[in-house]
């Protein structure tokens, strides 16, 4: 009988620093161990360091294929890229930096041999500077609705070919992997693993990135924000149109009998208030446009391979 097929998927940005020694020390190693063929498939993310020269210039028994983007998509874009080019019956996804233990893997294909279709590390109780900016980002993301979220998830899993199929079938921009495979369900196990420091180079994910990534999130889900301001637009108008009606009628009509005296700057910001609140239902509108049509244009690709840097990547893109 022909031995399963295990690929193992890495994003790639900017890591020249450490990629040579995380690939030759820790994930050959493993793989060669592994009593099973593998095969690697190298995402680079569009770096522009000597990143993919250190690759290309890898030495390894085990296939390895490199998926090269035309520019930088994000780390999210390229395990995507990744999951679709990989061919094994099961798939392993594991960042470049060294901080996912490599000699963890064993671990994730033994659960899946045993029945699991998702298998997901989960960081282990040790205190790294991280552990405070992800549980503000996990208890944000569990506000804004996103509820299929475990604390201390890292994108270090395994997933079957079934849930990888599923997967390829996703076509929103706007993503995010691990919430995409939870909302996918499957049978999920989880192991617990000591998360390590990064072997070079700098974290691109820092704060910024993390809430930039929620705030997309909200906004991909949610419209509120938009209709508030259209509410607001309402209520300025109706009651500008009652007050103007009124200073119209008690003034000029009828001739100012109960002596308010008002004068013209009255009735002059009344009509600017009716003008704003017109202002803000057209934007209010407009937005309702966008939405839709943001939803409709999703179906771009989603990211771009530049072929002739690539190595032994012949499928399409999508
Ligand atoms: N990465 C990527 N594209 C990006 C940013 C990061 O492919 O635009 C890769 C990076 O090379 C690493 C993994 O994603 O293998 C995790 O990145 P990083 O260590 O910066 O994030 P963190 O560890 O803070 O989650
Ligand atoms: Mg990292």
């Amino acid at each position: 009988m022909k031995k399963k097929l295990i690929s193992v998927v890495v994003p790639i940005f900017n890591e020249e620093m450490g990629i040579k020694k995380f690939l030759d020390k820790e994930l050959f190693p493993v793989l060669e161990r592994l009593p099973y063929q593998t095969e690697i498939v190298l995402v680079d993310d569009g770096s522009w360091d000597g990143t993919l020269e250190k690759i290309r210039a890898m030495n390894t028994k085990i296939p390895m294929r490199i998926v090269v983007f035309s520019k930088n998509f994000g780390k999210e874009i390229a395990l995507t890229a990744g999951i679709f080019y990989a061919k094994g019956d099961a798939i392993v996804m594991i960042d470049a930096d060294g901080q996912h233990p490599a000699e963890a893997i064993p671990r994730l294909v033994e659960k899946w041999e045993n029945g699991a279709e998702v298998v997901t590390a989960l960081r282990g109780q040790n205190t790294t500077r991280h552990r405070l900016g992800s549980r503000i980002y996990y208890r944000l993301l569990r506000m804004m609705g996103m509820r299929n979220f475990v604390p201390g998830e890292l994108d270090f899993r395994l997933i079957d070919r079934a849930v990888a199929d599923e997967f390829n079938k996703f076509t929103e921009h706007n993503r995010l992997t691990r919430g995409l495979i939870n909302w996918l369900g499957f049978k999920q196990e989880y192991i617990k693993v000591e998360t390590k420091g990064r072997i070079g180079g700098r974290p691109t994910y820092g704060f910024k990135k993390l809430m930039a990534l929620a705030g997309d999130s909200m906004v991909s889900m949610s419209r509120t924000p938009l209709i508030i301001f259209g509410y607001i637009g309402i209520f300025i108008t109706v009651v500008s149109v009652i007050f103007g009606l009124f200073i119209l009628i008690q003034q000029y009509i009828l001739g100012d009998p109960l002596g308010l005296d008002w004068s013209g700057a009255v009735a002059m910001s009344v009509f600017v208030s009716f003008l704003v609140g017109l202002v803000l239902i057209s934007q209010a509108i407009t937005a309702l446009y966008i939405a839709q049509i943001h939803i409709e244009t999703k179906n771009r690709p989603l990211f771009v391979v530049d072929k002739k840097r690539s190595v032994g990547v012949d499928g399409d893109e999508r």
